[in-house]
């Protein structure tokens, strides 16, 4: 791993240069921050964790046709990716409000929304990720109309998959940050799902409790973070009981 380049420092994965020059390798860190990164943690496992969450969420969307950049796991904690261009916004999907939302709209926490909503944010640290209109977006060229819709048209569709596969396991899917990219194929672009997608760009709740199974426990001081994130993992089928109370990962499922 330290002969590899690195291309990029995330505040929770590293990208490092791939066997081909069309991939990367990314690196699930433990680090957690959280409100642009004033307040930080290691979580023993995170990153264990959002690697086979991540892989397992990509691989069925792919299985619905989602095009996204997951390629295949390579390990505990690394993944091959496709390189692609990231087109510099947080797409956010809700279904309950939460969250800023919930904050800025003056609205209950949990109060389930009329429809899905779609939010875009423009990712830029310094600034806190500010919420922007449609009209942000082509105006500063962060991304053309087109791609707008396809992010939109291909959020929603993520949305509905996603509700349901984990409606299915008991949990409530209140909303998630998606970030897309330019996949350059011959002489064509095609806007395509990168990133991640784990219980650290989810709300997620149980759906009998409410007890929330993601980053907010780290949030908002609650504890139980990787304990958490195991429990969706479980619930998904990714970890197994081991029998003896302690979850493990089943090395057999999941990767290609
Ligand atoms: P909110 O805008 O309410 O803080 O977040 C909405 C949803 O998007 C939540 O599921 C949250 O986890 C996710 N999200 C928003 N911004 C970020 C971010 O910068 N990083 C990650 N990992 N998730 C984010």
């Amino acid at each position: 791993m330290s002969r590899r380049r690195m291309v990029y420092e995330g505040k929770a994965k590293i990208l490092y240069e791939g066997p081909e020059p069309h991939l990367l390798v990314q690196y699930f860190k433990d680090d957690a921050t959280a409100f642009n990164a004033e307040k930080k943690a290691v979580l023993d496992g995170k990153g264990v964790l959002n690697n086979r969450i991540s892989e397992y969420m990509m691989t069925r969307l792919g299985e619905i046709g989602i095009p996204h950049h997951f390629v295949k796991r390579l390990n505990m904690r690394e993944q091959l990716i496709k390189k692609v261009e990231i087109i510099p916004l947080e797409v956010i999907v809700r279904n309950v409000a939460a969250g800023t939302m919930a904050k800025r709209l003056g609205l209950e926490e949990g109060e389930r929304l009329p429809r899905a909503v779609v939010e875009f944010c423009y990712k830029k640290d310094e600034l806190g990720d500010p919420l922007v209109a449609e009209e942000h977006i082509s105006a500063f060229g962060w991304a053309t109309p087109p791609e707008v819709d396809d992010m939109v048209s291909l959020a929603l569709r993520t949305n509905d998959f996603m509700c349901g596969l984990f409606a299915g396991v008991g949990i409530r899917l209140v909303d998630f940050k998606l970030e897309f990219g330019r996949l350059f194929e011959n002489e064509t672009v095609r806007t395509i799902l990168a990133d991640e997608i784990s219980p650290d760009s989810c709300r997620l709740w149980d759906m009998d409790t409410n007890k929330k199974l993601d980053k907010d426990r780290f949030r908002r001081d609650l504890g139980g973070v990787t304990e958490a994130y195991s429990e969706v993992a479980r619930r998904l089928g990714i970890l197994r009981d081991s029998g003896d109370g302690a979850d493990v990962v089943d090395f057999k499922g999941g990767s290609k």
